[in-house]
């Protein structure tokens, strides 16, 4: 592991992360996104000097805006997208080092953290993220397979977004109240992004220990909450957020989940 990569693709993922601050505030209202990048939430106002800066930003949040005096609702949410964005990518350096994959699961960490931020906030997992996700990250897989060489990851991909995609669509069928369609999108993106990992078929297994983590994390946060905060059977949870823990884990440990449960079976 080469510690400058892992470095490198951590600070990208820190100033990247800190600009996902614009779609997770914007795309649930249907905003532009080409308005001036940091503007007060109230009355519009453009920021200016430092309040521009991914980070520094947060500085400014803090204080009411000069313009009308409001607080911003979510201060800190810039600082939380960035920390988590340059975590994840950093891990994912680690684990691929400075090879075309990484861009490609760079692109799905930036994704799959602004879909979780929105899907906490609002309870919808906004297909104006999700798409722009899934075809970049799609390209970049495509190009990874060709300098590879692995031109059979790309069927496994397909195989494996396919299959989660359908799994959740039964699920959602079945229960239309309890997975939303928003789920099923992000459950065929989780599948592609880890049906790609090999060797071999071994993305197929990569992407079932994917969502095996997701409804283990989903079943444990689920139940402390009505533990904790009285939620009922019927409150909501968002499973967004569990969907892309489940395929940070499987892109970070599936290989050694996928051996263990093997061995077991062995
Ligand atoms: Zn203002």
């Amino acid at each position: 592991m080469d510690a400058w990569v892992v470095g490198l693709a951590a600070v990208g993922g820190l100033v990247l992360g800190g600009l996902l601050e614009i779609p997770v505030e914007r795309v649930p209202e249907h905003e532009s996104l080409r308005l001036a990048w940091w503007r007060c939430p109230t009355c519009a106002a453009p920021a200016g000097g430092l309040a521009r800066v991914p980070l520094v930003t947060v500085v400014s949040r803090v204080r009411p805006c000069p313009s009308c005096g409001a607080v911003e609702a979510h201060p800190f949410r810039p600082l939380v997208l960035s920390v988590v964005s340059g975590v994840v990518i950093g891990a994912f350096a680690a684990r691929f080092g400075a090879t075309p994959a990484l861009a490609a699961y760079g692109v799905l960490a930036l994704g799959l953290v602004a879909i979780t931020a929105i899907d906490i906030e609002h309870r919808i997992v906004p297909i104006r993220v999700l798409y722009p996700t899934l075809g970049l990250m799609s390209l970049l897989l495509v190009v990874a397979s060709i300098l590879d060489g692995r031109f059979g990851a790309l069927g496994h991909a397909a195989v494996a977004g396919v299959g989660a995609f359908g799994l959740f669509l039964a699920i959602h069928l079945a229960q239309p109240g309890g997975m939303g369609f928003g789920d099923v999108r992000l459950a065929g993106l989780v599948g592609v992004a880890t049906g790609w990992l090999g060797p071999g078929w071994r993305g197929i297994e990569i992407a079932a220990a994917a969502i095996m983590v997701a409804f283990v994390l989903g079943a444990l946060v689920g139940t402390a909450l009505m533990v904790v905060k009285g939620y009922g059977r019927k409150s909501k949870v968002p499973f967004a957020p569990f969907l892309a823990a489940g395929a940070v884990v499987a892109v970070l440990w599936g290989n050694a989940i996928v051996h263990l449960w093997l061995g077991r079976l062995g």
